[in-house]
């Protein structure tokens, strides 16, 4: 259908048709069936737990309060720490957590909005910094700005890498603006590019351009090279992607980049800590560091495999003059001088600390200890996937590692994995699953045991073509949907749906 009719028609034809009144009472109706359906597994304490719609008029006992969520705790932590959840939870052995812990108890109240109050706090984000910058070979940076700035690395902590793209791709507007006039920005995508790139087009009104990848699942580097514009404002390479866990052609595209003397990202959320390492392990690793001439920007997330709590990432720039263009900064505010360096006033220190705590209590020893299990895991789970000739391992990836089938709805094994207790992540454009291997991973029998279920669900889903499936029939949908407009408006129902009491 797509095919016949051009994208722009269908929007159109859809609005047109939602405005109908029994159209849209149809849908409604459809849409609340299909949250009812979500609703009971997405809200498991119901039952069994005090629910609270106003505040309570006289305060809870404290010791209360811990013992029901120790008990909501208890139930859901046996699936991410048997190593069953792709991604998640990256670190999660309990003598690193409760270290983190008592890091975050020690700071609980310090806030890097008030350096002066809490210096500890700046210093440990100085140094979060600085040592990711270094990780990235910030002393190693090849000279020369493509952007006409300077070439000292800097950086600052962010809530994670969402905000760290957001904070990268709000700087480039802003510097194109001031130094190159353009006022109709426009960024250009790998299609694989993390959905935080088309989040901050969206709120930052850039205009996104998507290049498909190729088919090994990486960014095309000629249709990239058509596609710039005297708006382009900056290139995208994942290090790697989140989809299929393969890395961009980062040196081609930056080249591309300092060429047209415009921004380079560099996006190492998933992989910066670990492709340092991977590297050091002689595992076959290409530059996407500031070695690279044409890389202005990365982002890293401490809080994935960086092993720090959930909260934290890193952006880093070429160029403290680029990082300018981050900060916000009012002189005239009643409520006195005013700045800060990211979308949040307040910050939690904490997270800061326990990052830092993190980051140093891991070493490079032990970094590199925990990227050599993980991609050992890998290779065992990338063998035993290669020998089901039903599933195809998509790309080259390391880690990350996404597989469909021609042969097999690939949703259908995803669905006979969750009742074997995986959690894996679907994947579409193409159909497809991954799983992202943490150190959850890399206990014993893990990936062996993957392998098994994974044989069990091929075989089960060959021998039972009539079980549709739970998640099936919904990526299906999705996947057979012209109207985008009705997916869209079906996950913000979702979201709805989480607010509810
Ligand atoms: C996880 C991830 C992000 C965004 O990270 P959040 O911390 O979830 O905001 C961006 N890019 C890639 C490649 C990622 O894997």
């Amino acid at each position: 259908m797509t095919k016949l009719f051009p994208k722009r028609l269908l929007a159109v034809a859809e609005k047109g048709l939602k405005s109908i009144p029994f159209v849209k009472k149809r849908l409604d109706k459809k849409y609340d069936s299909l949250m009812a359906d979500l609703e009971s597994s997405l809200k498991p304490y119901r039952d069994d737990f005090s629910a609270f719609t106003e505040i309570p008029e006289t305060g809870r006992d404290r010791a209360e309060i811990i013992a029901e969520m120790t008990a909501m705790q208890a139930k859901e932590e046996s699936r991410w720490r048997d190593g069953f959840v792709s991604g998640a939870v990256y670190h999660g052995d309990s003598e690193h957590i409760d270290f983190l812990n008592r890091v975050y108890a020690l700071n609980s109240q310090s806030n890097p909005l008030h350096a002066d109050i809490f210096p500890s706090t700046t210093k440990f984000e100085a140094e979060i910094v600085s040592m990711t910058a270094n990780m990235m070979n910030a002393a190693r940076a090849s000279k020369g700005s493509s952007l006409g700035l300077d070439d000292e690395t800097c950086g600052v902590v962010t809530s994670g890498g969402t905000e760290s793209i957001l904070l990268a791709m709000k700087t480039y507007r802003d510097w194109a603006r001031d130094k190159r006039k353009i006022t109709k920005p426009e960024l250009i995508v790998p299609t694989t590019a993390h959905a935080a790139f088309d989040k901050a087009a969206q709120y930052f009104n850039i205009r996104l351009i998507r290049i498909p990848v190729n088919a090994c699942f990486i960014a095309d580097v000629a249709a990239t090279a058509r596609a710039i514009t005297k708006n382009t404002i900056a290139l995208v390479g994942s290090a790697p992607s989140f989809p299929h866990g393969v890395t961009d052609p980062i040196q081609q595209l930056s080249e591309l980049a300092w060429q047209h003397e415009i921004g380079f990202h560099t996006d190492a959320c998933l992989g910066g800590f670990v492709l340092p390492w991977a590297e050091k392990l002689g595992y076959a690793v290409e530059p996407f560091d500031f070695r690279l001439r044409g890389v202005t920007s990365i982002s890293a997330d401490t809080h994935k495999y960086g092993y720090a709590a959930k909260g934290t990432s890193v952006i880093l720039y070429r160029g403290v003059a680029l990082r300018h263009y981050q900060y916000y900064t009012v002189a005239d505010w009643p409520g006195g001088m005013y700045f800060s360096p990211t979308f949040a006033g307040s910050r939690p220190g904490a997270l800061s600390a326990a990052c830092w705590a993190a980051m140093t209590a891991m070493g490079e020893d032990g970094y590199l200890g925990a990227a050599k299990r993980i991609l050992e895991t890998a290779a065992v789970i990338k063998t035993g996937i290669a020998q089901i000739p039903e599933l195809r391992v998509m790309g080259d990836p390391l880690w990350v590692i996404a597989f469909d089938s021609d042969a097999l709805n690939i949703y259908k094994i995803m669905d006979f994995m969750t009742k074997r207790h995986w959690n894996l992540n679907g994947l579409h454009h193409p159909s497809a699953v991954h799983i992202a291997l943490t150190l959850r991973h890399t206990q014993p029998g893990v990936g062996e045991r993957f392998i098994e279920d994974l044989q069990a669900a091929v075989e089960y889903v060959k021998t039972h073509p009539d079980d549709k499936g739970e998640m099936a029939p919904v990526y299906g949908m999705a996947a057979a949907m012209p109207l985008k407009g009705v997916v869209t408006d079906i996950l913000k129902r979702y979201l709805d749906v989480l607010y509810r009491v």
